[in-house]
């Protein structure tokens, strides 16, 4: 199954003889499929629940589990082929590679990985289904930030991941284009299945989810299901 879960999870970052607990004894599990909000104030803690969940960092102590498997003792190159296997990513900057066409940003996941289908025409269907049927050559300085976002989108499911994680995926856009990205976000969520966990500071945006978890201080504060979703 596709359940993931953080037991008695803690991240500490050591520098300069300081240290931050900016993650401190989360305990929290997320079920197939679930569209989920995370919200709170700036430095909480949002980004780096997110980066362990989508196993791009390991917390310093405590268990994250993916259905019945632990995946704390992976090493870098089975962490990559879990991220591969299950998840797909999206960040507020877009992070697309400047010297990359969108075709092949959307394609550098599959770079060096044996798939069964063409990988050139499974990136141009993504790319037709985000609406740049137009745009499959151009280099992401040529493009909008919406559109960015949108080859970004394309690119994380182009693995077809179980979960989808944003962290502020509108949040360096327009009100109008953060709907439509933010839409997009939510239609997979409910026609594909996929389980979408996202990092807002948009009320409205978290008040769209089926759950909403706030954290503060390192520390889930509420874990919210609405009913009007259930
Ligand atoms: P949020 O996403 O809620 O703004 P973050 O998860 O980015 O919060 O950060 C939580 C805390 O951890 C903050 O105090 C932040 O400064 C600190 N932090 C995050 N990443 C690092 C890092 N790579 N090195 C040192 N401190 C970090
Ligand atoms: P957010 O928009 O989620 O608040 P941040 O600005 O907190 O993002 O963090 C952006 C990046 O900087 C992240 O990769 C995070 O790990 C890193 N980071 C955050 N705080 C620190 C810090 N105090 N020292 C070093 N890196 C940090």
């Amino acid at each position: 199954t596709n359940v993931m879960e953080c037991k008695g999870v803690n991240k500490v970052f050591q520098g300069d003889g300081i240290s931050t607990y900016a993650l401190q004894d989360i305990n929290v599990r997320f079920e197939e499929g679930e569209l989920v909000a995370i919200v709170g104030p700036s430095g909480s803690g949002k980004s780096t629940l997110l980066s362990l969940l989508g196993a791009l960092d390991l917390p310093t102590d405590g268990e994250i589990l993916y259905g019945d498997s632990s995946i704390i003792k992976l090493n870098q190159k089975n962490l990559a082929d879990f991220r591969f296997e299950n998840i797909g990513f999206i960040f507020q900057q877009f992070h697309l590679l400047p010297t990359l066409t969108a075709i092949e940003n959307v394609m550098s996941p599959l770079f060096s990985r044996k798939v069964s289908y063409d990988k050139k025409e499974r990136a141009e269907n993504l790319l037709i289904q985000v609406g740049l049927e137009d745009k499959f050559n151009s280099l992401p300085a040529q493009l909008s930030g919406g559109e960015q976002q949108r080859v970004a989108i394309a690119r994380a499911l182009v693995h077809e991941p179980s979960w989808l994680l944003a962290d502020e995926p509108t949040g360096n856009l327009d009100t109008d284009t953060g709907e439509i990205i933010f839409n997009r976000l939510t239609t997979l969520n409910k026609e594909k299945g996929c389980g979408v966990i996202y990092v807002t500071h948009d009320h409205e945006l978290a008040s769209r989810a089926d759950r909403i978890v706030e954290m503060k201080n390192g520390k889930i504060i509420s874990d919210t299901r609405s009913e009007v979703h259930a």
